[in-house]
């Protein structure tokens, strides 16, 4: 049994982290490759190692003295070696850095930093063998992932050893150059070495145990999702709910590995375990409840707007023709509804309406602003009746007005719309009838 184990920066962000970190590690020989993030924030206004490394290159590339940054950022790491009681002296390492951040190595190489020494602290604290990515993850020029030399480099590498650290973040261009992800992009490392290795599992350490129904700042204390399948977990990410870089889910996919989220704070929790498909019954009809605000809807009519062939395409080409992607577009028989997001929308706004008038001669334009979409997801309302009717009913005993209601062919999702001012209300009833009711 192999599983890749990845911890981001709360985890990793003190001595005392660290501790529960190999505790976690210890406790399950089958945890036998780790990648770990740079420091992040001890407490409340604290800064992550990634953002001071940032914000120090920033100072060298106007040529300004460096030398109390990086000593501050030492301070760092000394202080988890000292509390793990570690025989490790980074000296070195920071005597290259600061030459390097000198000679301009590039914010990339700066921010990768961060990752890198703490995979080194992460090695010797384990007593597993660090092995660099800029060794084995690569990108192409253009940014994306090299994934055929990637997934060769990785497997030869980690082929031969049973227990490695592989700090996340960072590869290297073809040129030898280090190129990092995106902003969290640890959780990509984390699920390139888990395709490469064919992992059992992708385990991926936070600061929360899970990923909730819905937004605790909506909602006190929400359940968590025992288990979500990929496409449950693109819907509400697309949604905002987050909890793993978007990045990290196409490798697993592609392999059909589970990936299961834990909070390092209490492992005793089972957490939530993304997968490609389950018969795993999920706890309640709906497996989340996610929502943005900041749309505006443009309603079209037009009489016998129905039979005008090619009348959608034409619509939507004024929206393509001005750059402006759509959420959705319900219709009634004389009516047609396009959801956009409002700070996009703003600035072409009269371009558009002028467009709309040239490209299909309406009776009438009505804009709508100040609007929020709810996606409620759940792969169990397929199974369930009345799904619909329990959200349209909670809504209307909390007097909220639904502008308008999407529901995809596959059943996976139903799309809400509602004024900003309602989204709350809204999210609240909703979760009420199907987690609290049911509790
Ligand atoms: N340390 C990097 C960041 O702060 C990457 C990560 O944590 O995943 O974005």
């Amino acid at each position: 049994m192999k599983k890749v184990v990845k911890f981001g920066g709360s985890s990793l962000a003190s001595a005392e982290q660290f501790k529960k970190v190999g505790d976690i590690i210890r406790s399950d020989e089958a945890r036998r490759y780790v990648v770990p993030s740079a420091p992040g924030k001890r407490f409340d206004g604290d800064i992550k190692v990634t953002d001071m490394l940032y914000e120090c290159y920033r100072a060298a590339e106007k040529g300004e003295k460096i030398a109390g940054k990086i000593k501050k950022i030492q301070a760092r790491y000394q202080e988890i070696i000292d509390g793990l009681g570690l025989d490790l002296k980074l000296d070195e390492q920071f005597a290259e850095i600061e030459k390097n951040f000198i000679a301009q190595a590039g914010s990339d190489y700066a921010a990768s930093r961060g990752e890198f020494l703490n995979g080194i602290v992460m090695a010797n604290y384990l007593g597993y063998t660090f092995v660099d990515p800029a060794e084995c993850i690569f990108f192409e020029d253009n940014g994306n992932l090299d994934g055929e030399m990637t997934y060769k480099k990785l497997a030869e590498r980690l082929g031969g050893i049973d227990h490695a650290v592989i700090p996340g973040f960072y590869g290297s261009l073809h040129d030898g150059s280090v190129k990092t992800f995106s902003r969290g992009g640890s959780d990509v490392t984390g699920s390139i070495v888990a395709k490469a290795i064919h992992a059992d599992l992708y385990e991926n350490w936070t600061d929360v145990s899970g990923m909730l129904v819905t937004d605790p700042r909506i909602v006190d204390n929400p359940a968590v999702i025992e288990t979500i399948t990929y496409k449950e977990l693109r819907e509400l990410a697309y949604m905002g709910a987050t909890v793993l870089h978007e990045d990290a889910i196409f490798p697993l996919r592609q392999e059909g590995i589970p990936i299961n989220i834990r909070n390092t704070n209490r492992p005793q929790d089972k957490g939530t375990v993304i997968v490609e498909s389950t018969c795993y019954k999920p706890a309640y009809t709906i497996t989340g409840i996610a929502g943005r605000k900041g749309f505006a809807s443009i309603n079209i009519e037009k009489d016998m707007m129905n039979s005008e062939i090619g009348f959608g395409r034409k619509v939507l080409q004024v929206f393509e023709d001005n750059g402006l992607s759509f959420e959705h577009m319900p219709s009634g028989i004389d009516t047609l509804t396009v959801y956009v997001h409002q700070s996009e929308f703003e600035e072409k706004e009269q371009n558009i309406i002028s467009g709309l008038h040239r490209a299909v001669a309406p009776d009438a334009i009505d804009l709508e602003a100040d609007l929020a979409l709810i996606a409620v997801v759940g792969r169990g309302m397929r199974r369930n009746r009345g799904t619909a009717g329990r959200i349209f009913s909670a809504l209307a005993h909390k007097h909220v007005n639904v502008k308008m209601i999407d529901q995809g062919s596959s059943e996976l999702n139903i799309i809400i719309g509602v004024e900003n001012r309602d989204f709350e209300t809204a999210i609240r009833a909703i979760y009420d009838i199907f987690v609290t009711a049911q509790l």
